[in-house]
């Protein structure tokens, strides 16, 4: 079975009588400087990071350093660990990142087909329909792809954005994590009840808050179940208000015409949306009560996982992996030493040997335990994600209603 991957790539040890990095590039490997080599700041564009359904968030051993690039600064800094599942991810960075321009696309659709239709140059309101939705979800899914075409979003991804194939460039990529966390314009955390057990995870929240006390940069909280859970909503309400719409329209018009249909009968019409809906109510509302539940549960656990963090207790793989690469058998220092050295370098002014671990846990427990609470409030996803998902399959049938005022010479 494959290892599971870390939140940072291992850090490998020096080869024997190999000059110490400091030495080549000016950092200490004793610590994370917050200074960085330009060389080392790269990031890689926000359609890549989402390509292939989420492909990149899967620790796969092929090398693909060459999808990042240098850049002058980071618009967003991804922050998760490799244990949350990637479809719970990628489904999150959708909703995060593309739902409100899906929305204002199905908006701008919406009029237009409106405006076919009360010119009568569109005959017919299913294919407008058809269309908003159509609309909808295509930039749902692509909007970082069209982005990319005038301004791309250009993210940090640790497995693109640090070499793997060059051990030395490995070293300085992951010394370099709080000069890259200091360049980065807003910090992603895809949030899963792991982040806070992970030593990686922990140090980048903190690091960002730290570097950047003060200059008013972002940081958002994404949880990693939010995203499935919104989408899922947003299916079952489509799939219930398009069922009503069509069942209710043919109804009208049966009635209306006096024609002698299937669905002219108010006891078939009621079986027939019965029918209809039953997928709706019976697969897709347990799971979004389920996917509910789980955050409901998982939100619950996060304040009791501030309280009692312990930096001498968060896991990472390297120690997991007693230092020794399970796949290639490579000695590995020690990443836990190294973030607690840095952290010794925070708090200069405390003298005995492990009082600057306890300055840091405190710190979680009360500065950064206040922000996530206070950033996180009652676990509700933010207004304008619900708005985003939730407004366009009422959207969608806007045209039927201005069809039906159009055309009402139709109906006798
Ligand atoms: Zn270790």
């Amino acid at each position: 079975m494959a290892p599971r991957p870390r939140e940072a790539p291992p850090l490998p040890a020096p080869r024997p009588g190999e000059a110490p990095p400091e030495e080549k590039r000016g950092v200490s490997v004793s610590s994370l400087p917050s200074s960085i080599d330009q060389e080392l700041l790269r990031a890689v564009p926000m359609h890549l990071v989402l390509a292939g359904c989420g492909q990149q968030w899967v620790n796969r051993a092929r090398d693909e350093y060459h999808l990042s690039q240098r850049v002058n600064e980071i618009d967003t800094f991804l922050s998760h660990d490799w244990g949350t599942k990637r479809w719970l991810k990628y489904a999150t960075l959708l909703v995060y990142f593309n739902s409100v321009p899906a929305a204002l696309a199905s908006l701008l659709m919406c009029m237009l087909v409106c405006v076919l239709i009360i010119f009568r140059v569109l005959d017919g309101w299913l294919p407008g329909t058809l269309t908003i939705h159509g609309a909808y979800w295509f930039v749902f899914v692509f909007w970082q792809n069209i982005r990319s075409l005038y301004k791309k979003n250009m993210a940090f991804l640790d497995r693109l954005c640090i070499a793997q194939h060059d051990v030395d460039l490995k070293k300085q990529g992951i010394l370099s994590l709080g000069g890259v966390l200091s360049k980065s314009r807003k910090l992603v955390v895809l949030w899963s009840p792991r982040y806070f057990t992970r030593l990686w995870t922990a140090f980048e929240l903190s690091s960002f808050l730290r570097e950047n006390e003060g200059k008013g940069k972002d940081i958002n909280f994404a949880p990693a179940s939010m995203g499935p859970l919104l989408v899922y909503f947003s299916v079952f309400e489509t799939l219930l208000v398009t069922s009503f719409h069509i069942l209710v329209a043919r109804y009208v018009e049966s009635v209306l015409q006096q024609e002698n249909t299937y669905l002219s009968s108010l006891w078939h019409f009621t079986a027939t949306m019965l029918v209809i809906c039953a997928p709706a109510f019976l697969v897709i509302a347990p799971i979004v009560l389920y996917l509910g539940t789980m955050q409901m549960k998982a939100l619950l656990q996060l304040g009791k996982q501030l309280d009692d963090f312990k930096i001498r207790d968060a896991q990472c793989s390297c120690c997991q992996w007693n230092h020794c690469h399970p796949e290639t058998g490579e000695i590995l220092l020690c990443d836990r030493m190294l973030v607690f050295q840095t952290l010794k370098r925070w708090y200069p002014s405390e003298t005995s040997s492990d009082a600057h671990l306890d300055r840091f846990d405190e710190m979680v427990h009360t500065e950064l335990g206040g922000f996530v609470r206070n950033i996180l409030g009652n676990g509700a996803p933010p207004l304008w994600q619900v708005l985003a998902l939730t407004v366009h399959p009422l959207l969608g049938f806007w045209c039927l209603y201005v069809y039906l005022a159009v055309n009402e010479h139709l109906f006798p």
